[in-house]
């Protein structure tokens, strides 16, 4: 076992999910079981590529307070070459992005709190060729 320090890292800074090799079905976010597999689910950890496709997305105008200065932004549903579907937000200009298009995840800051500027980091996506 890793130091729980280090898990979180781990955690947040690449896009881990499960797998289950009792049918081969990938998972994001994680799960403990297999809804296919139940009893029979053998599940493991796996890092996806973070490569993905766009299936659909919308633009959002209107921000909530702490995203402000990031709108219009877009938010996209995702198909991860693994096969997993996630939403998450991809950085682009709203003019370039169409469905079908060739996304990578990357980690960026999303946030900052409080008086000591604890800076937080997730996943977003941006188009593969940048
Ligand atoms: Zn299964």
């Amino acid at each position: 076992m890793l130091p729980r320090f280090w898990r979180k890292i781990k955690y947040r800074y690449n896009l881990i999910g499960t797998k289950c090799e009792n049918c081969n079905t990938y998972y994001y976010p994680p799960r403990n079981l297999c809804p296919k597999c139940r009893r029979k689910s053998k599940i493991v950890e796996v890092k996806f590529s973070g490569k993905g496709e766009v299936l659909s997305y919308s633009v959002i105008h209107e921000a909530p307070e702490n995203m402000k200065d990031q709108k219009p932004y877009i938010v996209a549903l995702i198909k991860l070459e693994e096969g997993p579907i996630i939403t998450a937000q991809l950085v682009c200009d709203s003019s370039e992005v169409k469905k079908g298009m060739k996304v990578k995840a990357v980690f960026r800051k999303c946030g900052e709190e409080g008086s000591a500027g604890v800076i937080y980091y997730c996943t977003k996506f941006v188009p593969e060729n940048l």
